[in-house]
């Protein structure tokens, strides 16, 4: 039934606030979900909300650092607003300890809750009108279930397909606070992105810690490479994306997968993490530099067009300068189109928060600087070559930083503006190449629809 105008006005509204990967955003959108199940509509402005949610992140501490001041910032609306509820969600509320520090730095939050009760997040909701402040951090689900989303609309969407991690990087707090893989049943996600489609989603990518470890607990067990040729024919899907594959599981069946597929997108994010075999034991990776560039060799033998990216962690202690120059010469044997660089970030309760020879902070600043230079020119050059070619693009719609012109992805994930008319939004189209740009690439449309040209 439409809700009329008047209804609309009264209604209580909610703001979500996201930090995070994108299944940090996958989970906020449940939580809107959520609360516009109990009423609440969906606002931008946090300044006018009756309910703020804030999903966080703990994987780096200027993470957890940016989250807090933002927390910090709430406060003053709910001094001037004392019905103003603030939910805080997520993985800095799950670490082993944590909700009894943050309950005490910041009182003024009604609502703490995990990542493993999403689903109670309406009951929770609930219970704050009657009860005041709740908070419900259970220690590890098991379930798999498909989640509530805000808008089933939407151009590209974020579909779960696992959840959890079993590799224990050793310096990172994702599987303490994500708990154990657990894969969802391939019919489900099936039908689940028949769903999306029917409502108009042209675009989806399959998340999980380690998709390409995805369906190895099912019973009988399921390989992510089948998943993908299933989802690959789902009619009316355009385009096929995943995130994150761990070079260890990375099969020569998923390679020749995606070479094959339709749909299936020829960008392969595969975070190398640090080019030097000590480190990489150091972290626990399991596999070697030899073997990672091997895969890579693979990968551009059977998909020449790939667009590989991936992230880097700079300063793992016990990094040499030695160490860190096979990082640096990774990039150069790579050629990535783009990639993530971190600075080592100690985590507690993780096995390298307490290794030996940690880095200075002055001195991981300088070689994070360092190879984000290299990095910069590599992408830029990666996209000059670009120039001249033609590639399918799905129109996104208007470009943020540029509204006059239109804005969309090509197939390997890069991000291109150009001059067309609205109504292209939606569609597959070719554009060719003009000029690269330091981070974006600008087009001219070829022609107009693509698939009218098949
Ligand atoms: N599951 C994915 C990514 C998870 S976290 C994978 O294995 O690739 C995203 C990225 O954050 C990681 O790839 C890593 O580069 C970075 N990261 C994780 N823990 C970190 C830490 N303690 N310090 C700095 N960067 C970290
Ligand atoms: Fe963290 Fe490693 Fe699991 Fe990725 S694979 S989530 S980096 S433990």
């Amino acid at each position: 039934m439409p809700v009329s105008i008047n209804q609309n006005a009264q209604a209580k509204k909610v703001a979500t606030i996201v930090f995070g990967c994108q299944m940090s955003e996958r989970d906020a959108e449940t939580l809107t979900a959520l609360s516009t199940g109990s009423g609440y509509v969906p606002t931008d402005e946090v300044q006018n909300a009756d309910l703020i949610i804030v999903n966080t992140c703990c994987v780096r501490e200027s993470a957890e650092n940016k989250i807090l001041g933002k927390i910090g910032e709430l406060k003053r609306l709910k001094e001037n607003n004392p019905n103003l509820k603030i939910a805080v969600c997520g993985c800095m509320v799950q670490q082993p300890g944590a909700l009894v520090k943050l309950q005490k730095r910041a009182p003024h939050v009604d609502i703490w809750t995990g990542t493993h009760n999403l689903q109670n997040f309406a009951t929770l909701l609930k219970e704050t009108e009657t009860k005041g402040k709740v908070a419900e951090v259970i220690k590890e689900h098991t379930g798999v279930s498909e989640t509530p989303r805000r808008d089933k609309r939407k151009l590209r969407a974020y579909v779960n397909i696992m959840y959890g991690c079993n590799n224990f990087c050793s310096y990172c707090i994702v599987p303490h606070v994500r708990g154990r893989e657990r894969s969802r049943p391939p019919a489900e996600i099936i039908t689940e992105i028949q769903d999306l489609v029917s409502c108009g989603c042209r675009e989806v990518t399959l998340l999980g810690q380690n998709v390409n470890s995805y369906g190895k607990e099912l019973t009988p067990a399921y390989d992510f490479a089948d998943l993908l040729q299933e989802v690959d024919q789902i009619p009316g899907l355009y385009r096929v994306r995943f995130i994150t594959s761990h070079p260890k599981d990375l099969s020569d069946k998923l390679i020749e997968t995606i070479a094959h597929g339709k749909h299936l997108c020829e960008h392969i994010h595969l975070p190398i993490q640090a080019g030097s075999n000590s480190i990489l034991r150091s972290m626990n990776r399991q596999y070697t530099r030899e073997y990672y560039l091997s895969r890579v060799a693979h990968i551009r033998e059977l998909i020449p067009n790939v667009s590989l990216t991936t992230d880097f962690i700079v300063g793992f202690p016990g990094e040499s300068e030695e160490d860190f120059a096979q990082t640096l010469d990774v990039v150069l044997q790579v050629q990535y189109s783009q990639a993530f660089t971190f600075l080592y970030s100690k985590r507690s309760g993780t096995p390298a928060a307490v290794m030996p020879n940690q880095i200075a902070l002055d001195v991981k600043k300088k070689r994070l600087q360092e190879l984000m230079n290299l990095q910069t020119q590599a992408s830029l050059e990666w996209r000059e070559r670009m120039v001249g070619k033609t590639y399918e693009v799905l129109v996104e719609g208007s470009s943020k930083t540029n509204p006059e012109r239109l804005t969309g992805r090509t197939r390997g994930n890069e991000l291109v503006v150009f001059n067309g008319d609205s109504e292209l939004s939606g569609q597959l189209i070719n554009v060719q190449i003009v000029e690269a740009g330091s981070w974006t690439l600008v087009g001219e449309v070829v022609y107009r629809n693509k698939l009218e040209q098949e």
